[in-house]
């Protein structure tokens, strides 16, 4: 068994939790103040024995100074590409930077193997999309993990095929965008290419179990509105919907989902 659970999502901050019988993994940490960042780790404790964090960009509401020094403060390590550790030092100083360990491509962390590929988000912060890999009751379970992205290619998609479960971000409605603007969306993935991006990832391997859509946007998108969007766009190719979807309210927590085989 695999459980996820989206514990921050949105602009103001960011944190995903992966779990099996087996240990824990972060995907990004960066839920507040530093008395937030205790009380998230805290209690991510009770349910599991933590055995690293990924971050995908340098983005402070993925991971900051504050998260950091909590982190740090917990002996966990930080797991990045080389180039997101140089942006992290740039905006977020260097005094926490001896608990990053880098990884090009891939990383194993505790009973987890982590896969990342750069994806195209905000200019001058290089940014990542993940899939992490493990082996729970000897079953192997793939999770993908797609956060803060202008746009996606085929290599996401074959990357993200044969998933269990995708995080995925669904930032914004672009008529909602259109009508009220908000500087940065557009280094954001869309309420349809998120249904896109879905679809393609569905006719490239096995469907996933489950789908957590993420990161709405506070003022372009509505709770209803990413779900209704995948929903009518698979309706409209008249494929039937194979996997659970689940949207995660700003600013989290989410459902915690459990998928076994
Ligand atoms: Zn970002």
């Amino acid at each position: 068994m695999i459980k996820f659970r989206a514990l921050r999502s949105g602009s103001k901050g960011n944190a995903l939790l992966i779990y099996t019988a087996d240990g824990g993994l972060l995907a990004d940490f960066a839920p507040g103040c530093q008395r937030d960042c205790r009380a998230l780790l805290a209690e991510v404790k009770k349910k599991t024995a933590l055995r690293g964090v990924l971050v995908t960009h340098a983005h402070g509401d993925h991971i900051n100074r504050n998260s950091l020094k909590v982190l740090a403060e917990a002996g966990l390590n930080v797991y990045c590409h080389p180039k997101v550790l140089a942006q992290i030092k740039e905006r977020h100083g260097y005094e926490y930077a001896g608990i990053i360990k880098t990884y090009e491509s891939s990383v194993t962390v505790g009973c987890f193997t982590a896969v990342q590929a750069e994806v195209e988000h905000s200019p001058r912060c290089y940014t990542n999309a993940l899939t992490i890999n493990t082996v729970s009751a000897g079953r192997a379970y793939k999770a993908a993990v797609f956060t803060d992205l202008t746009r996606f290619t085929p290599e996401h998609i074959t990357m993200a095929a044969g998933s269990d479960i995708i995080y995925l971000e669904a930032n914004h409605d672009p008529e909602l965008l259109a009508r009220y603007g908000h500087p940065g969306s557009e280094f954001h993935l869309s309420n349809p290419q998120a249904a896109d991006f879905l679809h393609r990832v569905c006719a490239a391997g096995p469907a996933p179990a489950a789908v957590v859509l993420g990161h709405l946007s506070e003022d372009c998108n509505s709770p209803e509105l990413p779900a209704a969007e995948v929903r009518n766009y698979f309706a409209a190719k008249a494929a039937p919907l194979p996997f659970s979807l689940h949207v995660t309210p700003r600013p989290g927590p989410g459902a915690e989902i459990s998928i076994s085989r």
